[in-house]
C-alpha cells in the first residue's frame, strides 16, 4: 500500500474494533464518536501533509528496508539529516495543528526498538532485530500509526517492580508457551492510542534480575482481544458538544488525547515480541526512547508557540495595541524563547551519533535539556500570551449569549475592539489562546517525554562534571598543562617561576622610583 492521505487514514480506523470507553461509556466506533474527532483529524495532518508538495521533503524520507518513499512516521533515522528533518517535520505540525499530532510516540518506539534489538542480539545472541524489522516493514508497507506506550502504573514508586504488593502496576509477562507469551497490567497516559493501528509496549524504566518479567516489549494490534482503551477527560472537553467557537480550537482539540490501556490476559506471538526477560536493556531502550521524544518537544512545542505567539499579535492588533512597546516586548519575548527552544532541538539533533545498527540517536544531554527549558519556558510564553489577551480571557460570554435575542446585540458591541475588526473574530482568537494557555496542553508540556527531575537524571549524569573539574585543574596548575607547556616552550613551573621573579623585580624598580 502506498501513503496514505489523511481521509484514507481515517477510514482505515473503521476497519479496527477497539474495545474504547469514555465517561462511563462504551464506544463503539472511535471515528463516529464527537469527542475523538478534533484528535483523529490532527493526526490525520500527519499522513495528508506527505502529500502535500511544499512539505514532502520534510514529511516522507526513503526507507531503509524497501528503498520505497514512506511517511517519516515510519522512518529509522539514518542520518543527522533525518534527525534534524524530523524535528522539522514536528515543528511544521505544530504549527498547522497547534497541538499534539500524537504520532510521534509512535516513532520513537520504533525508533528506540530498532537500536535495542539489535544491541541485545548482538550481546546475547538472539534474533529479535530481524523480528523487529519485520514488523517495521509491516508499519512502513501499510504507513500504520503506532501507539508507544511506555508509562506503567507504578504504584508505590519506592518499589521496584517485582516488589509491588500488586504485580499489575507494571505490565509483565504472565505466561511463555511455545506460540509467544500472555501479559497483564497495564500503560497510562498514552497518546493518540485510541486512534492508532497498532501499540508498541516498552518498558518504563531500567530493571534488576528480580523484574524480568516486566522487562517487555512488544507490539500488537489496537483492537486485539483482552485489550481495554479508557479514553482521558480534557479540560474544557465538552466545549467540543456543541460545536460552538467556545471551544477554542474545535478542528483538531487542545492536547493529544491520552487513555489507559489496560491488558489482561494478552496473548502476543512471538513474532510480535522484541523484549522478553533481557531486563538490562530495558533503562537503555528508556533512555533512548526518552532522547528521541525529548528533542521533538524543541519542534511540536515550538509550533504551537508559533500559533499562540501569532494569536497574541492578532488580539493586541485587533484591540489597537499592536505597537505598544509592553506588547512587543512581550511578543520578543515570546519569540526569543521559542526559538531557544528550537535551537535545543537543532543542536541535539545536528549532535546525534551513529548507533552500531546503522540508525542515530540524537545527543541524550542535548535533548534532556531541550525537554527540561520546555517544562519551564511553555508556561512563560502561554503566561505573556494571556497577560496580552487581557481580561477578556476569562470573562468571555458563551457563543450562545452572543446570538441571544435581544442581548446578543448589545453583548457583541462590548467585547468589540478597533473599528473594522469582526467582533466575532475577536472571540475565536481569545478563545484559541484559552485553550492553549489554560487547557492540559500545559502539564503535558511538563510531563510528557518524562517529568524534569528525569531530565534533570540525564543531564547530571552526562553533565561531564569531573572533565569540567579538571578543566579548572589544569588552568590552575593543579594538573600539567601539555598545551600551554608547548605554546610557552617550557614547563609550565619554570614558567611560573620566571614570571615571578620578573614581576618581583619590576616591583622593586617600581618601589625605587617612588622612593627616590
Ligand atoms: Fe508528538 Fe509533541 Fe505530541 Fe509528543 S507532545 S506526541 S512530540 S506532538
Ligand atoms: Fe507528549
Amino acid at each position: 500500500m502506498a501513503m496514505m492521505t489523511g481521509k484514507e487514514y481515517i477510514e482505515s480506523l473503521r476497519e479496527l474494533r477497539p474495545d474504547v470507553y469514555f465517561m462511563g461509556e462504551r464506544i463503539p466506533n472511535v471515528v463516529d464518536e464527537p469527542m475523538f474527532a478534533p484528535h483523529i483529524n490532527t493526526a490525520a495532518m500527519t499522513y495528508e501533509l506527505a502529500h502535500d508538495p511544499d512539505h514532502a521533503g520534510i514529511m516522507t524520507a526513503t526507507s531503509h528496508l524497501t528503498g520505497k518513499t514512506i511517511n517519516r512516521f515510519t522512518h529509522i533515522h539514518h542520518s543527522i539529516d533525518d534527525l534534524v528533518n524530523k524535528v522539522r517535520m514536528m515543528r511544521l505540525l505544530g504549527r498547522k495543528t497547534g497541538t499534539c499530532f500524537q504520532r510521534c510516540v509512535g516513532l520513537d518506539g520504533l525508533n528506540a526498538l530498532y537500536v535495542i534489538t539489535y544491541a541485545m542480539d548482538a550481546k546475547l545472541g538472539t534474533t529479535y532485530h530481524k523480528r523487529f524489522k519485520d514488523f517495521l516493514g509491516f508499519v512502513q508497507e501499510n504507513d500504520l500509526m503506532s501507539a508507544g506506550a511506555m508509562t506503567d502504573a507504578r504504584g508505590d514508586r519506592s518499589l521496584r517492580p517485582h516488589q509491588q504488593k500488586n504485580p499489575d502496576m507494571y505490565l509483565h509477562i504472565t505466561e511463555r508457551n511455545d506460540d509467544g507469551i500472555i501479559v497483564n497490567g497495564a500503560k497510562l497516559h498514552i497518546t493518540g492510542v485510541i486512534n492508532s493501528h497498532q501499540i508498541i509496549a516498552m518498558p518504563t524504566r531500567a530493571m534488576v534480575q528480580e523484574d524480568r518479567d516486566f522487562a517487555v516489549a512488544f507490539a500488537t494490534p489496537v483492537d486485539t482481544k483482552g485489550i481495554k482503551l479508557v479514553f482521558a477527560r480534557q479540560t474544557n472537553d465538552m466545549r467540543r458538544l456543541d460545536g460552538s467557537l467556545d471551544t477554542g480550537n474545535p478542528k483538531y482539540a487542545n492536547v493529544g488525547g491520552e487513555a489507559l490501556i489496560i491488558f489482561k490476559d494478552v496473548f502476543i506471538p512471538w513474532e510480535r515480541v522484541f523484549m522478553a526477560g533481557e531486563y538490562d536493556f530495558a533503562g537503555q531502550l528508556v533512555e533512548i526512547f526518552a532522547g528521541h521524544h525529548r528533542a521533538n518537544y524543541g519542534g511540536c512545542k515550538v509550533g504551537l508557540a508559533d500559533v499562540v505567539t501569532g494569536a497574541s499579535y492578532w488580539l493586541a492588533d485587533a484591540h489597537g495595541v499592536a505597537k505598544s512597546s509592553h506588547i512587543l516586548d512581550k511578543l520578543t519575548e515570546m519569540t526569543s524563547m521559542a526559538e531557544t527552544c528550537w535551537s535545543c532541538s537543532l543542536a541535539c539533533s545536528y549532535e546525534g551519533r551513529k548507533t552500531p545498527s546503522g540508525a542515530y540517536n540524537i545527543n541524550p544531554l542535548l535533548a534532556s535539556v531541550t525537554k527540561l527549558n520546555i517544562t519551564r519556558m511553555v508556561y512563560e510564553w502561554m503566561r505573556l500570551a494571556q497577560d496580552i489577551a487581557g481580561g477578556k480571557i476569562i470573562t468571555l460570554p458563551s457563543e450562545d449569549d452572543l446570538g441571544a435575542r435581544e442581548m446578543g446585540d448589545i453583548i457583541t458591541g462590548y467585547f468589540a475592539g478597533k473599528d473594522g475588526v469582526d467582533v466575532k473574530n475577536i472571540l475565536k482568537m481569545l478563545r484559541l489562546v484559552e485553550s492553549m494557555s489554560v487547557g492540559a496542553g500545559l502539564p503535558e508540556a511538563m510531563h510528557g517525554a518524562g517529568s524534569p527531575a528525569a531530565q534533570k537524571i540525564i543531564i547530571a549524569r552526562r553533565s561531564g562534571i569531573e572533565d569540567k573539574s579538571s578543566l579548572a585543574e589544569t588552568i590552575v596548575g593543579i594538573r600539567r598543562d601539555e598545551t600551554f607547556e608547548k605554546i610557552v616552550g617550557k614547563s609550565e613551573k619554570d614558567y611560573m617561576d620566571e614570571a615571578a621573579e620578573k614581576l618581583r623585580s619590576e616591583k622593586v624598580k617600581i618601589c625605587r622610583r617612588v622612593t627616590t
